[in-house]
């Protein structure tokens, strides 16, 4: 390592790996530390791949307005990883539905989203006693390997050292504010700025650093891998919005994730202030992983019929984190704050991949008042 880091960047995720960058960019010296024995092998890599384009918030103003303010950007900045050569419908349930058809497509004029009614070969698909109203949306999915490779490239080009199979620790402030971070090698670095990009292991580091816990609701998530059969060949479906059910192309293992609202999670806590945190990669190894698959095909083909004929191929698990606020709109906002106890460490959690642009923001801004 030619020059001494003075950040160090815990998380080999698509969050850290991008920070890493932008922080070298504005001419800091960042090290990334990740547990894992290779890049973006956790969240970043086991979720649904959707490029978000604003129609999964409908009761989020905010959050659909920045991914569709976001859509083109990552597109763009990623193109190497954007798989688009599918057809993207979305559905509107007529019975449980927190918005109605009409609802949904003001709500998309309003922030700028395409729809378009969808064809009769498409409507003919879906049961129309379920089904309010069925459109073509403009929205896309992510290669995550590919996204490694990207990620991976654009760090070794930055000259940015990375540790893997390392976890950090703790840290520690030392008299001038600054922060003394623990590895699991034993080594220790002193650095000026810590970022926090652990997703659902930040309070793994506050409590190792005797930090206050930072809230969070974690959920251990199932996504079933299946073949979809010729007549879905080409298409996702997401149906908005409450109990319902998606799927979407998994391009880096040429299949089809479907999850469901209600049977996608099989575990879920929440991380509060004052409270022992548990570890939530241990959670996650000792779930039973036993799948839904089953209840989720059978809930989804009431309103796709054709969805009975999907051969389960596997199943992909990850611990998903969320803010508990939200709850309320199921929007995604980011977290980004630094530590009331220790001002060196900044937390930053994205709740989905575009996210990244306004994390870039964020980081500008403090970088500036620092
Ligand atoms: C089931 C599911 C579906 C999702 N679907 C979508 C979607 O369709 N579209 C979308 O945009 N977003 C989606 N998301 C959200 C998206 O995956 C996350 O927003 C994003 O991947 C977070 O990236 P990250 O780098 O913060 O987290 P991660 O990729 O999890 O990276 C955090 C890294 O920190 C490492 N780490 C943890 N603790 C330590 C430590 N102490 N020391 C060193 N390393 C450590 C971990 O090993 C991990 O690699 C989904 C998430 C899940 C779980």
């Amino acid at each position: 390592m030619s020059v001494n880091p003075n950040v160090v960047v815990v998380g080999g995720g698509f969050f850290g790996c991008s920070i890493a960058l932008m922080l070298k960019q504005r001419g800091l010296q960042p090290l990334v530390v990740e547990a894992e024995d290779e890049l973006l092998m956790r969240a970043s890599r086991v979720n649904q791949a959707r490029v978000h384009g604003g129609y999964h918030y409908p009761r989020s103003l905010m959050t659909a307005y920045r991914s569709r303010h976001n859509y083109q950007r990552f597109r763009s900045v990623y193109k190497e990883a954007i798989v688009d050569t599918f057809t993207k419908v979305y559905g509107v349930g007529r019975r449980f539905s927190k918005v109605t058809a009409n609802q949904f497509e003001v709500f998309m004029k309003r922030i700028g989203a395409p729809l378009k009614p969808a064809p009769e070969g498409i409507t003919k698909l879906f049961d129309s006693n379920l089904t309010e109203a069925v459109w073509i949306a403009e929205e896309c999915a992510f290669d995550c390997s590919l996204l490694r490779e990207r990620c991976q490239r654009d760090l070794d080009q930055a000259g940015i050292p990375v540790r893997l199979s390392t976890r950090v620790v703790s840290a520690a402030k030392c008299d001038d504010g600054s922060a003394l971070v623990r590895l699991s090698d034993g080594s220790e670095w002193p650095v000026k700025i810590v970022i926090n990009a652990t997703y659902s292991g930040l309070n793994l580091l506050t409590s190792g650093s005797g930090l206050d816990t930072i809230p969070l609701k974690q959920e251990l998530a199932e996504m079933a891998l299946v073949e979809l059969p010729p007549s879905l060949a080409g298409l996702s479906v997401t149906m908005m919005c409450g109990p319902f059910f998606s799927f979407m192309p998994y391009p880096s293992r040429g299949l089809t994730t479907l999850s469901h609202v209600r049977y996608t999670p099989h575990l879920q806590w929440l991380e509060r202030p004052g409270e022992k945190v548990t570890d939530p990669y241990s959670r996650f190894h000792s779930l039973k992983k036993e799948s839904h698959f089953t209840y989720m095909v059978s809930d989804a083909s009431r309103f796709i019929p054709e969805l009975r004929k999907a051969q389960y191929r596997d199943s992909i698990w990850e611990v998903k984190t969320l803010l508990p606020q939200t709850e309320v709109d199921d929007g995604r906002p980011i977290l980004f704050r630094r530590d009331p106890g220790f001002p060196s460490i900044i937390h930053v959690m994205g709740g989905k991949i575009d996210n990244i642009f306004d994390v870039e923001d964020e980081l500008d801004n403090i970088l500036q008042s620092s």
